[in-house]
């Protein structure tokens, strides 16, 4: 063998090695990264509409239009994730993956039957688009700000499921009302029952409205939530959570559907509230 045979040997040799290698090294399985965004692709026949079925405006349930002509079964026909209020604010309403669930001004949590009436409700059929994790947030804001990256835009409507290990939630909930009923959601809200719990784990669920929805529903963010045992739920108010993951629907359509009611025809819009969570 001459030297430049012997060269080409070597080379060929080393070709065939990096090939090799190359082909048979395992692949790598990056670890998780903290807010990587998961596109779920679909199935367009399992599709379901992007549709944000709201009942009643919130204007209109801000100025004491505590009593709605849709019931729990109705409500279900229009989503499996939802959020709002009872007849008489008799609790606040948290619906997750069908199943419905009354908060009521006791603390406690109670899966109301088909007839249950309601007073203000949002809901959609949940189809998450894109989903992410967060190790840890230290509270509403900043997790507003993480999601915010997230939103394609500002100009649409978003569902959201939030599952995580909760170490600190504040939940609102709401007196219940007799009728006549005096006092709008302006001075009940501000006074209403806080729950508290602290390590155990839950769900968030609920919605983002942009900023020109106005007074017709709430701008921004609104999140009720349901521990996985059942047995805390209410209106989100703060929290500081480990693991969370974040599962976005969009939404392109939206239906409102005003009550039938003599209460509504005469509602008068004087009181203005709005959350304020962008
Ligand atoms: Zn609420």
């Amino acid at each position: 063998m001459n030297k430049l045979t012997f060269f080409y040997s070597i080379v060929l040799i080393l070709i065939l090695f990096s090939c090799n290698t190359a082909t048979k090294q395992p692949e790598i399985i990056a670890p998780p990264e903290q807010n990587t965004t998961t596109t779920i692709s679909k199935n367009n026949s399992e599709e379901k509409p992007d549709l944000f079925y709201h009942y009643s405006i919130w204007w209109a349930f801000v100025n004491k239009i505590f009593e709605g002509d849709i019931d729990a079964k109705e409500l279900k026909s229009k989503g499996d994730l939802a959020l709002g209020s009872y007849n008489f604010l008799d609790g606040e309403l948290i619906m997750l993956d069908g199943v419905l669930y009354q908060a009521t001004e006791d603390g406690k949590v109670h899966k109301p039957d088909n007839a249950a009436k309601i007073a203000y409700a949002n809901a959609t059929f949940f189809d998450a688009e894109q989903s992410f994790k967060i190790d840890k947030v230290n509270g509403y804001d900043s997790l507003r700000s993480i999601i915010n990256e997230h939103l394609t835009s500002k100009n649409y409507f978003y569902a959201f499921k939030i599952h995580g290990d909760f170490k600190k939630m504040k939940c609102g909930g709401l007196h219940k009302q007799d009728k006549p009923f005096v006092k709008g959601l302006d001075v009940l809200i501000p006074n209403r029952p806080v729950f508290e719990r602290e390590n155990f784990s839950g769900t968030m669920i609920g919605f983002f409205c942009p900023e020109f929805i106005g007074n017709i529903n709430v701008a921004g963010y609104h999140l009720h939530f349901v521990s996985d045992d059942e047995q805390f739920a209410g209106h989100v108010m703060e929290f500081e959570a480990e693991n969370l993951t974040v599962e976005i629907d969009m939404m392109n359509e939206y239906q409102f559907v005003l009550p039938k009611t003599d209460d509504y025809k005469n509602a008068g819009f004087e009181k203005e509230f709005q959350y304020k969570k962008k």
